[in-house]
C-alpha cells in the first residue's frame, strides 16, 4: 500500500466518522487575482434560469448575467453529459476525445483512462500554471496536476445511481484514484463533505431526507464548492475549475413541475403522472421509484413538486454568491456554463424530462465584454480555445472551436498542432497499474497501451 493511499484511507475514515464539522467556515480569503474560474453546472436551463430572474429570484445569477455575457451554446447529439463536459474542457468532439457516453454498451463506464486528449488542466500544468478540479465529469482515477484534483467520484458512497437511472459506480474502494493533492493538505477533507446536522439544517434538508443524503447531490456538490472555497486561494489556483451536478439529478425527476406544459398535462389528467411512471419502470427496471407517483396528482403535489427544481437553483445562486464575494471583478474572470437545457419529453414515456440544446454560456469579471453579443452560434468546442487565450497558453489547430474574441477580451498565442495524444490513455500520472484498466485489457477492451480496441457495434 502506498503511503498516499494509506493516508487517503485516513482521510476517507476521518471523513466517514467525525460528526464535528456542522458549520463550514471557509477561510475568508480571495481568490488568486488574475485567475479564470469555471463553474460547470450540469443541466443548468437558461429558460427556466431567466423565468425565475423575471420573478426576482437568483440575485446572482441576475447580476452576473446583467454585468456580463451571455450566450446559447450550441451541443452535439447525442446530449450526454460526459460528452459535452469533455469537450468542454478539452476543445475536441467526442469522436476525437473518446469519451462517447456513461457507459459502453457492455455496461464499463467510461473512465478518465479513455481520454485521447489534453484537458486545459493538463496543459496548464504542464505550462506552470497551478490548476484546481473539482468534481469535473470523467476524472476517475484523478491525474497529477500542478495543484489539486478531486475526482468526480470523491463523495460517492457504495452504489450511486446518477438519478437517470444510467450507471453504478461500484468501486468506491479504489481510494487512491479519487484524490490527486498535496499529502500536507488530506486532513482537510474532513472539512468539506458536509456532514449530519448541516445537511439536516439546509433549506434542502425535506430533499436530502427524501432521497437519502448518499443519493441526494447536495453533499457532493457542497463538497466541490467547498474545495474551491478552501483550496482555490491557498493553491493559489490560475485555473479552477468545478462542476455541480444537482440541477440536472433534480431535473430529470421533477422538471415536469416547473414546466408550464407539464403542470397543464398533470392538471388536466392527474393519473398521467403515476401510469407514466409506471410504464417508465416497466421499460427501465431497476431505475428508482418515481417521486410523488404513487397516486393521481393532486394540488398538493404540483406544489412539492415546484419546489424541488427552484429549491435546487436557489441554493445554486447561493453558491454563485459565495464564489463572487471571493473574486476580484477587476482581475478574475468566471465562466459559468451547462450541457444542455431541459424539455419534457416523450422519450421512453410521456411527461418525463429529456435534455435540450442549446446549453448556456455566462462570463463575467475582467477579461469578459459587458452585454456583447456572439458574431456566430458559440459552441462546446469554443471553450477550451477561449481557456487557453485566457491563460496565455497556445490551444492547438486541429481544434475545431473558434476563439470567443467577440464575448471576451482575449488573444490567442500561435497554437500548438495538436493535443490529442499519441497514445490513448496515457494519461501522465494515471496508475499504470489501475485494477479497472487491468480488468479491461483482460476483457480484450484495451490493448497494452490502454488503446481501446474497437467492439463491433459501437461508435
Ligand atoms: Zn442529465
Amino acid at each position: 500500500m502506498t503511503e498516499r493511499l494509506l493516508l487517503t484511507l485516513v482521510a476517507v475514515l476521518l471523513l466517514s466518522s467525525c460528526g464535528c464539522h456542522e458549520e463550514w467556515e471557509p477561510p475568508s480569503k480571495s481568490l488568486p487575482k488574475a485567475s479564470v474560474v469555471v463553474l460547470g453546472v450540469d443541466g443548468l436551463d437558461r429558460v427556466l434560469l431567466e423565468r425565475l430572474i423575471g420573478e426576482g429570484e437568483l440575485p446572482n445569477f441576475a447580476r452576473v448575467m446583467d454585468e456580463g455575457v451571455v450566450a446559447d451554446m450550441q451541443v452535439s447529439q447525442p446530449i450526454l453529459s460526459p460528452r459535452i463536459w469533455t469537450s468542454i474542457a478539452s476543445g475536441y468532439a467526442p469522436e476525437v476525445h473518446g469519451v462517447l457516453d456513461w457507459v459502453r454498451p457492455n455496461g464499463e463506464p467510461y473512465r478518465a483512462g479513455d481520454l485521447r486528449v489534453e484537458r486545459v488542466w493538463d496543459a496548464a500544468s504542464a505550462a506552470g500554471k497551478t490548476v484546481l478540479v473539482s468534481g469535473w465529469l470523467m476524472t476517475t482515477p484523478v491525474t497529477q496536476v500542478n495543484g489539486v484534483m478531486l475526482s468526480d467520484e470523491i463523495v460517492l458512497r457504495g452504489s450511486l445511481d446518477s438519478g437517470e437511472g444510467m450507471m453504478r459506480r461500484r468501486d468506491p474502494a479504489i481510494l487512491d484514484a479519487w484524490l490527486a493533492w498535496p499529502e500536507s493538505q488530506l486532513a482537510q477533507v474532513q472539512d468539506w463533505t458536509p456532514q449530519g446536522t448541516w445537511l439536516e439544517s439546509h433549506a434542502l434538508s425535506y430533499q436530502v431526507e427524501s432521497y437519502g443524503a448518499d443519493l441526494h447531490p447536495l453533499a457532493r456538490d457542497e463538497t466541490h464548492v467547498r474545495s474551491l472555497e478552501a483550496l482555490g486561494p491557498t493553491l493559489p489556483a490560475d485555473l479552477s475549475m468545478v462542476y455541480l451536478s444537482g440541477a440536472d439529478q433534480l431535473s430529470h425527476q421533477f422538471w415536469p413541475f416547473v414546466d408550464p406544459r407539464g403542470v397543464e398535462a398533470m392538471t388536466r389528467e392527474p393519473g398521467l403522472r403515476q401510469r407514466s411512471a409506471a410504464q417508465l419502470l416497466k421499460q427501465q427496471p431497476g431505475k428508482r421509484r418515481v417521486p410523488l407517483s404513487d397516486g393521481p396528482t393532486t394540488q398538493a403535489d404540483l406544489d412539492t413538486g415546484a419546489r424541488w427544481v427552484v429549491d435546487y437553483y436557489r441554493y445554486l445562486d447561493q453558491v454563485l454568491g459565495r464564489v463572487l464575494a471571493r473574486l476580484d471583478k477587476t482581475q478574475t474572470t468566471l465562466l459559468i456554463c451547462s450541457d444542455h437545457g431541459f424539455r419534457l419529453g416523450n422519450r421512453p414515456v410521456p411527461l418525463f424530462a429529456d435534455h435540450r440544446g442549446p446549453a448556456l454560456l455566462i462570463g463575467w469579471g475582467a477579461q469578459a465584454r459587458p452585454g456583447a453579443r456572439a458574431r456566430t452560434d458559440v459552441t462546446m468546442l469554443d471553450i477550451a480555445p477561449t481557456l487557453y487565450a485566457m491563460l496565455g497558453i497556445p490551444a492547438a489547430s486541429d481544434m475545431r472551436g473558434r476563439l470567443l474574441d467577440d464575448l471576451f477580451d482575449v488573444q490567442a498565442l500561435p497554437p500548438v498542432p495538436t493535443r490529442v495524444r499519441v497514445v490513448a490513455g496515457a494519461v501522465p500520472g494515471a496508475p499504470a497499474d489501475h485494477p479497472r484498466r487491468s480488468q479491461l485489457e483482460a476483457l480484450g477492451y484495451i490493448d497494452g497501451q490502454g488503446a481501446p480496441i474497437p467492439q463491433p457495434g459501437s461508435q
